[in-house]
């Protein structure tokens, strides 16, 4: 049987696996940070109303440039980001996932690196390796915060062309404070200059406010977005991009044309009339993700403070044994291979307990 290994394929994917979350089949999935609420019936209904507008003109591309889908994140940006942006400073794909392929397409490639300070978003050495950029895995220290001083000597060292900062971070939860990413941005200017790309996938549960603000006089910062996860879109696919026109010029160079199908573009623009409805929602789960930290200290363990909508707990002296277990009790947590600390996504108040009755039993368990 021909298998991965006997086709040419090249030669930094041999042996190696594919992103893959486990997609089980259990009562409460609480392992992808998704949002947990269905979008709202009225808002379903006008993304039908949308889609069917625009099934009529199917036979035709789709609006190339996004112009009227990136008007709308722009206004949604600008009025909750304490920042003012247009047209000109966003640019969409599908998922966050497309952008960030997109800027390591135009700023990485071969011969050229990125560094990310992990644990942080797998995806971003993942799709740096698909891109044939060079990853470099920064340091963090024992707490997960963003050891400032390693990184600034990492980046003078190896001087990467990207520099990926996750805030609020994932896997681990924690925000990184603005005068981390201003030195370290600073940093990276005085050793190459780089493009530094900070991922905001969380920002709308964030206690703090985004870094928008942070691309006034810095055009070589890029903010990323994304509608999988205060949006309760998942399955619409729809990432966004802020920053210097010119960097929306650029990206525009490895984009492949038409790339945003008419469908997304009416799905988006349908769930961006509901945005009022939809961070209500986004309260909620501030709300229940402020008590799972509260309950998880209460039981025992150990929390790392977070700005998202998931937690991390430990400390486990075997986390994957712990996930099973937690899993034998019908609640699917991600074990992201931090050692020590699993993850739980902030769900529902029913899969809220559901999971903190499976934890507060095995804790029970070990201390009988
Ligand atoms: C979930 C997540 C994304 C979202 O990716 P999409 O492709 O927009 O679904 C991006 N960055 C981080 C850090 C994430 O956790």
């Amino acid at each position: 049987m021909t298998g991965i290994d006997d086709l040419p394929v090249r030669d930094e994917l041999r042996g190696k696996s594919p992103y893959g979350a486990p997609q089980l089949d259990v009562p409460v999935r609480l392992n992808t940070n998704e949002n947990p609420y269905a979008l709202p019936e009225p808002l379903v209904e006008r993304i039908a109303e949308r889609v069917r507008e625009a099934a009529r003109n199917l036979n035709r591309y789709p609006d190339r440039d996004a112009v009227e889908l990136r008007t709308e994140l722009a206004k949604y940006l600008t009025d909750t980001g304490k920042y003012a942006v247009g047209l000109e400073n966003v640019w969409a794909a599908n998922g966050s996932n497309e952008v960030i392929q997109q800027l390591l397409q135009t700023f990485g490639g071969p011969d050229r690196t990125a560094i990310g300070f992990e644990p942080s978003y797998s995806m971003h050495g993942l799709i740096a390796r698909g891109t044939g950029t060079g990853w470099i895995s920064g340091p963090r220290n024992d707490d997960f915060t963003v050891d400032l001083a390693a990184a600034e000597r990492a980046i003078a060292e190896h001087r990467p062309d990207i520099v990926f900062i996750t805030t609020p971070n994932n896997p681990t939860g924690n925000a990184v404070p603005p005068e981390t990413v201003i030195a370290l941005y600073e940093a990276a200017q005085a050793a190459k200059p780089s493009m530094v790309v900070v991922d905001e996938a969380y920002i709308e549960f964030s206690h703090g406010d985004s870094l928008l603000p942070l691309l006034e006089g810095r055009p070589h910062l890029v903010v990323s977005r994304t509608m999988s996860k205060a949006f309760g879109a998942a399955g619409l696919r729809l990432g966004y991009l802020a920053a210097h026109p010119a960097v929306v010029d650029a990206v525009q160079l490895v984009r492949l044309p038409y790339h945003l199908s008419a469908v997304t573009q009416a799905t988006a623009l349908a769930a961006l009339e509901h945005t009022d409805t939809l961070l209500g929602y986004v309260e909620q789960l501030k709300a229940e993700r402020d008590r799972l930290v509260a309950e998880l200290r209460a039981i025992g363990y150990e929390v790392t403070e977070s700005d998202a909508n998931f937690v991390q707990f430990g400390r486990f002296a075997d986390s994957h044994e712990v996930w099973q277990k937690i899993l034998d009790r019908g609640v699917l947590v991600r074990d992201n291979g931090v050692p020590g600390w699993l993850r739980v996504s902030a769900g529902t108040p029913e899969e809220n307990d559901a999971f903190l009755d499976a934890v507060r039993e095995l804790k029970k368990e070990q201390n009988a």
